[in-house]
């Protein structure tokens, strides 16, 4: 689950709450991971009279346009998505965009999540707005399918939950510049503070979709982290923003074979 970050990208999008943490909104207590995505399970939000009437309907088809175009660049264009659909082909695991890929209406605190029993991706169209949001969304659920597809990842189980979410987290959000700006702590201690994104991220993600106390995310992430944290398959390296890192994961796939 890509629980949405409050910082950097999202600025430029909403400017209506500076400074809010996503751990200040996050009502962890009742949320389960289902609760996020109301259009699975088959509690689809039907066009209703109301909402048409309201133009909701009219601004939830646009947004889903917008969506898939922005998901439809980042497969053609961005690299590291492109390394990813090329590492899930070589595993076996082949991407088709339309049966896997879902641009859908979410709980706004989320941009994306993965659905193990659908084997889908799915893009929130109303929090993940830009390409920006739209290519670290499909990163990080592409790393949960990835390790659905490599290692039957069973996502009711928290230390595997735990797992998968600290490689997403490792992987694609948190960057030097990124923990760098939520204030973890100060720079001389890199290794440190990128540690600390990774863990929080984690636990925020783990905390969304299990109904657990912050103290039972933190125990299965400590189980796992060495492990886990280490483990940067299919990408080989940790990507920091604004960095060629993303290009160079992309041109080196092949030696990984994944070209
Ligand atoms: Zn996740």
């Amino acid at each position: 689950m890509t629980v949405k970050n409050e910082k950097t990208e999202e600025k430029k999008q909403d400017d209506s709450s500076p400074g809010e943490k996503v751990s200040d909104k996050l009502p962890v207590d009742h949320v389960w991971g289902a609760d996020m995505y109301p259009e699975r399970k088959g509690t689809k939000l039907k066009q209703s009279w109301i909402k048409t009437m309201f133009g909701f309907a009219e601004r939830e088809s646009l947004d889903n346009v917008r969506c898939e175009a922005n998901v439809y660049h980042c497969v053609k264009n961005s690299p590291i998505v492109k390394l990813m659909m090329a590492a899930l082909k070589s595993s076996g695991c082949e991407i088709d965009i339309r049966r896997h890929i879902s641009c859908e209406v979410c709980n706004t605190l989320v941009t994306g999540g993965y659905d193990s029993e659908l084997n889908q991706v799915v893009i929130c169209q109303n929090s993940a707005g830009s390409k920006g949001l739209v290519q670290a969304a499909l990163l990080h659920e592409m790393i949960h399918m990835f390790d659905y597809c490599r290692n039957k990842l069973d996502l009711k189980n928290i230390d595997h939950l735990a797992c998968t979410e600290i490689r997403a987290a490792n992987i694609g959000h948190c960057s030097f510049m990124g923990s760098w700006f939520q204030g973890f702590s100060s720079p001389i201690n890199i290794k440190a503070t990128h540690q600390n994104c990774v863990k929080n991220k984690a636990k925020m993600s783990i905390m969304a979709v299990h109904k657990v106390k912050p103290e039972v995310a933190e125990a299965a992430i400590e189980r796992v982290f060495t492990k886990c944290y280490n483990d940067l398959e299919p990408v080989g390296r940790r990507i920091r923003r604004n960095s060629e890192d993303m290009m160079r994961a992309y041109t080196e796939a092949y030696l990984y074979g994944y070209s």
